[in-house]
């Protein structure tokens, strides 16, 4: 090696050799999965990030702030892919692509996101490139990132995304539950029945697939399900929203949820999108 090479840093995260995996439910419904960490943390090498900049109560129930996401293995391959994509975008793309032109991919659905969410215009812009270069796959997606998609995805979508809309995030107000595609996290199966909600918990293509008005049961975690208090996630994130503007002295009032809409269609989400 010449002096002036860099020395080799052992430090450096080593590139994920695999950038979609299958977890057991996932393969059960055929789903491939791309995760980054969830919300905020720490590199290695030191930097801060944040994930979910929408993200609001739910990030203090957070599934993927729990249990095996938090295993360092876990926690290392989900915190290399998020380096990837920050360090180098362009090759993160092309390794995307390379990656998805595999057969297997051919008439299969990957879920953008088990965990994090689409966290600036570049990183979606990314994925927009990259779903319109693979479109044998169907690619869907939950977010919180609802201004972003409201004025960069859907004026003009792939094909070949769906997404729905989750509750629980700083931009709810923004969520237009009679047109949109919404998904709100419940108490459990009961609540959802009665509210008149469509329950995914059989398969979670059943969020973009089925009905337009998403019912997630809560996780079954002790403490996660106290901090709930036998509320939703658009009910108790319109409580803390509240409990804000009369702090700042706004005194915006807003719904806190629809009623099951007359005007349910099913389908897709907003704009027009294939299966
Ligand atoms: S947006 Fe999802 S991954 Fe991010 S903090 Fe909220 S629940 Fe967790």
């Amino acid at each position: 090696m010449a002096s002036s090479d860099p020395a080799p840093d052992s430090a450096a995260p080593r590139r994920p050799r695999r950038l979609l995996t299958q977890n057991r439910e996932m393969r059960a419904i055929g789903v491939y999965n791309w995760t980054l960490p969830a919300w905020a943390g720490r590199l290695p090498d030191g930097r801060t990030y944040n994930t979910c900049p929408s993200a609001g109560i739910c990030r203090q129930v957070c599934y993927a702030r729990h249990g095996t996401y938090l295993w360092p293995t876990v926690r290392a391959k989900h915190q290399a892919n998020l380096m990837f994509v920050l360090d180098d975008p362009a090759g993160w793309e092309q390794a995307m692509l390379a990656e998805l032109a595999a057969p297997k991919f051919r008439g299969r659905f990957v879920r953008v996101h088990d965990s994090g969410d689409f966290f600036s215009d570049d990183y979606t812009r990314s994925w927009l490139r990259i779903m319109r270069s693979a479109p044998d796959v169907t690619f869907y997606a939950y977010t919180k990132e609802i201004r972003r998609f409201r004025w960069l995805i859907e004026p003009d979508p792939p094909e070949n995304f769906l997404w729905v809309y989750s509750y629980g995030g700083t931009q709810d107000a923004q969520i237009d539950a009679t047109t949109d595609r919404v998904a709100d996290v419940f108490p459990n199966e009961q609540a959802i029945a009665e509210a008149g909600w469509s329950s995914q918990e059989a398969s979670d293509l059943l969020a973009v697939l089925g009905p337009r008005l998403v019912g997630v049961p809560a996780n079954r975690i002790p403490h996660f399900l106290r901090r709930l208090h036998g509320r939703r996630f658009s009910q108790w994130q319109a409580e803390v929203d509240a409990e804000r503007d009369a702090h700042q002295g706004t005194g915006r009032v807003r719904s806190i949820t629809s009623a099951p809409s007359r005007r349910r269609r099913d389908g897709r989400g907003t704009g027009t999108h294939a299966a």
